[in-house]
């Protein structure tokens, strides 16, 4: 199950970024965000916002656990030699042979028949990969997609990461609220009675690292 979330600039009340599909809750990509900043990053906040905001318009499946020293991009499931037998992905699979131009063996129709689709005996083991991986580079090559305040829970996210405006070190996590309204307080202490969000915590980029799994629970 995606847990989807976004990571944007502050625009006054408002913010501006991109998505992020996978693990976007504070334990996942909310670590993940304070550890680039200070590892691959080395506080540069500008630098750090220019490649996941800017530099990636269509944004991210993944930055979590991910090492930005290697070029961003998405990697296609299947792409490459298996590490266990050096086959090809769709060798694995009998369902795969006829479309790559392999014509089924009676054995593979009898596996088949009985509900048997590996043609190798075990799954394709892809190489491992640690890109971060966006929707825009590599495999993967989608239109930009900006992700707003008004846009974001339609999106699905259920959190924003969102930095603030003129180089403050300061990231507001935002969590979408629809059932307990009194949990609303508006975004920023904004207190706009449509907000569809509500801050679960303000981070301090250069304080002491926050208890992650604390402020999930708050969510
Ligand atoms: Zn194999
Ligand atoms: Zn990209």
């Amino acid at each position: 199950m995606s847990t989807r979330g976004a990571i944007a600039r502050q625009k006054g009340d408002t913010f501006e970024g991109r998505y992020h599909h996978w693990d976007s809750y504070p334990t996942g990509l909310g670590k993940a965000l304070w550890d680039v900043y200070h590892e691959q990053f080395q506080d540069n906040l500008d630098e750090m916002l220019r490649v996941l905001i800017d530099e990636h318009p269509a944004g991210w499946s993944s930055i979590v656990g991910k090492d930005f020293a290697v070029t961003p991009g998405y990697n296609d499931y299947g792409k490459g030699n298996c590490l266990k037998c050096g086959r090809l992905a769709w060798e694995h699979y009998y369902q795969d042979w006829e479309s790559h131009g392999k014509k089924l063996t009676a054995k593979a129709r009898k596996d088949m028949a009985n509900g048997r689709y590996m043609a190798l005996e075990h799954p394709f083991e892809g190489p491992e990969s640690n890109n971060a991986e966006c929707y825009c580079h590599g495999d993967r090559h989608e239109e930009a997609f900006l992700v707003t305040e008004e846009n974001a829970a339609g999106s699905g996210c259920e959190y924003a990461y969102v930095f603030a405006e003129n180089g403050k070190l300061i990231m507001t996590i935002l969590s979408s609220l629809n059932e307990d309204e009194s949990k609303m307080i508006g975004m920023f202490g904004m207190g706009n009675p449509e907000a569809k969000w509500g801050v679960l915590a303000i981070v301090p980029l250069d304080g002491p690292e926050p208890d992650w799994k604390n402020i999930e629970r708050g969510s």
